[in-house]
């Protein structure tokens, strides 16, 4: 099996004794493509970019669900580019929240959690993201990013608490609805 790549579009191609081209996207985006031994590669790649299209939209599609395997390789993968997108994304507020209030967590973790999109330990000033935010748009985990750093102010969801968040991100409502959808 040997890895082949068309504009942004990799997949693994093996080829076998077999009459037709069969293209698979795995449930993880991978694209396999099986092709009988006397096709020629130049026609291999003809087919293929005529299925980008299709590819990608089920590579989307996939990446939207949130379904998450429970160990493995692919769910190593999710969770090594959820801290890297979830850090860019927190940073900046991290920053902020340091600046204006003095205040700051000591420590970002990412875990897959079932009932909160967000936690935030008032006793180790820890904040965990659930890395189901992965398949959620930049706002949504910027919405719970901004959401947890208010804890480390104020605790409860009091009327100081809500002050505060409307203060930070006042479409922040809007930003909650989407992420509930
Ligand atoms: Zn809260």
């Amino acid at each position: 099996m040997v890895v082949r790549k068309i504009q942004d579009v990799s997949f693994y191609l093996t080829r076998c004794a077999r009459r037709s081209v069969g293209l698979t996207v795995r449930p993880d985006g991978n694209v396999y493509v099986r092709v009988p031994l006397w096709l020629p590669e130049r026609t291999v790649r003809e087919l293929i970019q005529k299925k980008i299209p299709w590819i990608k939209e089920r590579q989307k599609a996939l990446e939207q669900q949130v379904i998450f395997p429970v160990a493995g390789p692919v769910l190593k993968e999710i969770r090594s580019k959820a801290i890297h997108r979830f850090g860019l994304l927190a940073a900046p507020w991290e920053a902020k929240f340091r600046e204006q209030y003095g205040v700051y967590p000591l420590k970002w973790t990412v875990r897959d959690m079932t009932s909160r999109w967000g936690s935030c330990s008032m006793k180790t000033r820890r904040i965990t993201l659930n890395l189901k935010l992965f398949h959620k748009p930049d706002e949504c985990v910027e919405y719970v990013i901004v959401h947890e750093l208010c804890h480390l102010i104020h605790p409860d969801h009091g009327k100081g608490f809500y002050a505060l968040l409307e203060k930070e991100l006042p479409d922040w409502k809007a930003r909650r609805k989407k992420l509930k959808m």
